[in-house]
């Protein structure tokens, strides 16, 4: 289903979401017209900006949001809804590269991010199918295949490291999800207790209503940050020409601008999504994890029907064929859980994975008064939602024992050290490899490094627009 307003959404496809949540029902934010002053300038209205917009407001700031396009343009209105501390790592490599004290933080932090949606939609009255709900972790194998026995002891060992951070987590051998009903037989698994969902854009937009009655909040919707300059206040430049001065600022834009040297430490991943039929309660409420790359909530379609969103099929953007990915998923649907009817929605996103695991979230490097969230790791609702408590208690001057495991600026482990450098040669090899020689080689949307008519290679995206032989370069390297 193409976008209908493509200011709404980074994408060609629509996220299940707009089934109960139209783009009409969005507030509307007028463009900055004039140069203005705040306490503390956020960039991005996505689930972090919002997160961080509410606790800077309930603590008194006059704050000012920027969005470039719609508000909830970004990932945020096509996430898959799971608010989660099982985080989709394992606590067994975090805990590896941040001793046990930062996993402590890790399932700390999440478990307080889900906790805290719940305690705003009721404090607000956000009417968005907030609810706790356990997540099933199986095998993505079949019972006999070889890496079936490897992966089960892998989930019980991430069972008891969870239990010594405090979750509530059981194994089970014959653990089957009720309602897979289907032929591959993965039993065996985890029970993770308390984790939550709910419909991300139902929720985001109803604490956007709340911040708009707001006093001390204003939003500006189409209007693009092009640049900063920081001394003893923050100036931020609109693409339009305005400025705002704030005594800080917080890049709340998902993919990291200006620094360069953060994105160097992540992989850029695309993923997928479907939103599939199942009849009301043939399936269980519940989160289902099959391994890294497929996982399932459930959202209302109708009074008969619930949909089934399933997500996975991730790859690094740009270095894998993206085409047959949504029907991957709808076969795995299909074959184990036979009362799955028609596909309605799919969709998919870009997340970005820190090769240390965990999101930066802090004030940036050398800045004194510039924070930035991102990095979420496929776990970036409850990472945008902690974002909210760490930036505010850090502008406060409030000690939060989360900070040090989200800095910005700490320092990768030795062992990250080789995953840092094979992450180098194959996205930046590959970058300063110039591969396209004609826009006629690409699909629109799709893109490439080219060396046309400049001396340094561009990297390119074909837009709708794009001309023959007419490349849109959009970073140069
Ligand atoms: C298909 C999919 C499924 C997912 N499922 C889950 C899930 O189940 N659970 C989970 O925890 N996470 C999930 N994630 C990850 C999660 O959705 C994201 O990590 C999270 O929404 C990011 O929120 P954000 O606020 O940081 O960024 P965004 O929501 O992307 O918001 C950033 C905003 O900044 C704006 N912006 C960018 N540059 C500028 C600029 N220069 N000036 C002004 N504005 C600017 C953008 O337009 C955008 O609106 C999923 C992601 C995808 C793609």
């Amino acid at each position: 289903m193409p976008s209908s307003t493509h200011s709404m959404n980074t994408g060609e496809t629509e996220p299940v979401w707009v089934h109960h949540m139209p783009y009409q029902r969005y507030p509307d934010f007028p463009p900055l017209s004039e140069n203005i002053k705040a306490d503390v300038c956020i960039i991005g209205a996505g689930i972090a900006g919002i997160s961080i917009a509410y606790e800077l407001v309930n603590r008194g700031k006059s704050v000012t949001m920027i969005e470039a396009r719609h508000v909830l343009s970004g990932e945020s209105g096509r996430a898959g809804g799971h608010l989660s501390n099982a985080l989709d790592d394992g606590y067994i490599k975090i805990e590896k590269e941040h001793g046990f004290k930062g996993a402590q933080a890790a399932a700390d932090s999440h478990t307080w991010a889900l906790e805290r949606v719940g305690e705003i939609c009721k404090s607000i009255g956000i009417d968005c199918d907030y609810h706790r709900l356990p997540g099933y972790e199986i095998s993505p194998y079949p019972r006999g295949h070889p890496n079936h026995r490897t992966h089960v002891a892998c989930l019980r060992e991430e069972v008891e490291l969870a239990k010594r951070l405090g979750l509530s987590a059981s194994f089970h051998d014959d653990l089957t999800v009720p309602g897979w009903d289907g032929r591959p037989d993965q039993r065996g698994g985890a029970i993770f207790a308390g984790q939550a969902t709910f419909h991300p854009t139902k929720y985001c937009i109803g604490v956007l209503h709340w911040l708009k009655t707001q006093p001390n909040f204003r939003c500006f919707a189409h209007t693009r940050m092009t640049s900063t300059d920081e001394s003893d206040v923050v100036k931020i430049h609109t693409h339009d020409g305005h400025t705002i001065t704030a005594a800080d600022m917080v890049q709340a834009t998902c993919a990291p601008l200006q620094r360069l040297g953060v994105v160097a430490e992540m992989q850029s991943m695309r993923t997928y999504c479907v939103a599939i039929r199942v009849p009301k309660d043939s399936v269980k409420d519940c989160l289902i994890g099959a391994g890294p790359y497929r996982y399932a909530k459930f959202t209302e379609c109708n009074h008969k029907d619930d949909y089934m969103v399933l997500g996975g099929c991730d790859h690094t953007v740009g270095q894998e064929k993206t085409g047959g990915r949504f029907a991957e998923l709808e076969t795995w649907a299909r074959q184990r859980f036979t009362n799955a009817g028609s596909v309605d929605y799919q969709w998919s996103g870009q997340i970005f994975e820190p090769l240390d695991y965990m999101a930066c979230i802090g004030k940036e490097q050398g800045q004194k008064h510039t924070y930035m969230v991102t990095g979420d790791s496929g776990n970036g609702l409850t990472h945008g939602a902690l974002a909210g408590k760490l930036i505010a208690d850090e502008m406060g001057g409030l000690d939060n024992p989360w900070a040090s495991l989200y800095n910005p600026d700490r320092t990768l482990r030795a062992s990250t050290v080789p995953r840092l450098l094979q992450h180098a040669v194959t996205h930046y090899g590959q970058c300063t490899q110039p591969d396209v020689k004609d826009i006629e080689d690409l699909e629109i949307g799709s893109g490439g490094s080219s060396r046309k008519a400049h001396w340094h290679p561009w990297r390119c995206i074909k837009t709708r627009e794009s001309k023959r032989n007419d490349l849109v370069p959009s970073v140069r390297i």
